[in-house]
């Protein structure tokens, strides 16, 4: 594929940039430029541009806006301290946006194409990827959105006969700023957020549509993120509204629940090789409410965990619900050192064993 380029004539002044880097929060400033691939039967995937970041005009007949055909992908660039740039994994997103495009009805992105517009996107740039090496809240990093959407002016409901593709890139800082804090989590009773033959395994805007209410419901009981459950019996766990979920056990076997319904998080693949490397054996599996609350008061659960690109991984601390506060688990030992291992790789400060940095 040809990617062609045009330079922003006005790019983010350097004095701007360094101030948006010293705090860029999440999600809120955007990089100078924007990558966009097209496609149509007649033509398939075509056009493949770097433009300056900006506006999209739309037709209020788009049919995204009306029957949100749309996939997404999230991922991060890392500087080392020697200056180069890394992403990881990015051909399992590619891999994923593939499986999620393939349940939205979408065309197909070939892997390579994916992993050529992530990379000419960070490339024009990368300026725009935090520099950790002086220390400061350190874990800055540069995240990316690759979205693909239903572009034709149609309000038939069909698969799309005109899809955008695009990249855009955001600075991120430190997720935890001054110190890793356990996340307390609020059990919803009231909502799901995919069933069987659904969605839930493809990462579309809609499931996070579906899971707003019950963030909303967190949010007043003072908790930081939904617990989903299954959508037949309320009763097995499926992950957040984020992020996937680990029960360590006391002799050291570690239970993560069984994909289908849940977002296959590259995080959670991650971890259940490298857990394995250090000498637990991991089990994808159904794991009940009952489990976990019977699990944490008899000591037989001794770590819970969840994990995502955002946090990478983080204790989980208090479950509450309207029948109750479960504690957290006294131990992180676990949770830490997975932790430390992911990020050390990630920002090159450990060996990348797995050649995983791209
Ligand atoms: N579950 C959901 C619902 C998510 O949105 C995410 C974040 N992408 C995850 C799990 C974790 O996935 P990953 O490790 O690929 O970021």
């Amino acid at each position: 594929m040809q990617i062609s380029a045009t330079a922003n004539p006005a790019p983010v002044d350097d004095a701007r940039l360094a101030e948006i880097l010293a705090n860029p929060g999440f999600g809120q400033h955007f990089t100078d430029h924007m990558l966009t691939y097209e496609w149509t039967p007649q033509d398939g995937w075509h056009d493949a541009r770097v433009t300056p970041y900006g506006p999209l005009t739309l037709d209020p007949a788009t049919a995204v806006l009306h029957y949100a055909q749309e996939t997404f992908e999230g991922m991060k660039a890392y500087r080392h301290d020697d200056g180069s740039i890394w992403t990881f994994r990015p051909e399992q997103n590619a891999a994923r946006m593939v499986r999620s495009s393939a349940r939205l009805a979408f065309p197909e992105l070939p892997v390579d194409e994916f992993v050529a517009c992530v990379d000419a996107l960070v490339e024009v740039d990368q300026r725009w990827v935090p520099d950790n090496s002086a220390g400061g809240e350190g874990e800055k990093s540069l995240y990316l959105r690759p979205f693909m959407f239903a572009s034709e002016k149609f309000l038939g409901v069909r698969p799309a006969q005109h899809v955008t593709f695009m990249v855009i890139a955001s600075p991120a800082g430190a997720y935890f700023k001054g110190g890793i804090k356990p996340v307390n989590l609020w059990l919803s009773e009231t909502f799901t957020r995919a069933g069987r033959g659904g969605m839930g395994a493809a990462k579309t805007g809609g499931n996070y549509a579906a899971s707003l209410a019950a963030q909303r419901e967190a949010i007043e009981e003072g908790c930081d993120q939904v617990v989903f459950l299954d959508d037949q019996e309320f009763r097995y766990i499926e992950e957040l509204g984020g992020m996937n979920l680990f029960f360590v056990h006391a002799d050291g076997h570690i239970v993560t629940p069984e994909t289908g319904t849940i977002l296959e998080g590259i995080t959670r693949a991650s971890i259940i090789e490298l857990a394995g490397k250090l000498g637990h054996s991991v089990e994808e599996r159904k794991f009940s409410i009952d489990e976990w609350r019977d699990g944490v008061v008899s000591g037989e659960i001794t770590e819970i965990f969840a994990c995502g690109t955002a946090a990478v991984v983080t204790p989980v601390g208090e479950l509450r619900s309207p029948r109750g506060v479960t504690a957290a688990p006294a131990s992180t030992e676990l949770t830490m050192r997975i932790r430390d291992a992911l990020v050390g790789m990630q920002f090159g400060r450990t060996e990348d064993t797995f050649g995983w940095m791209h």
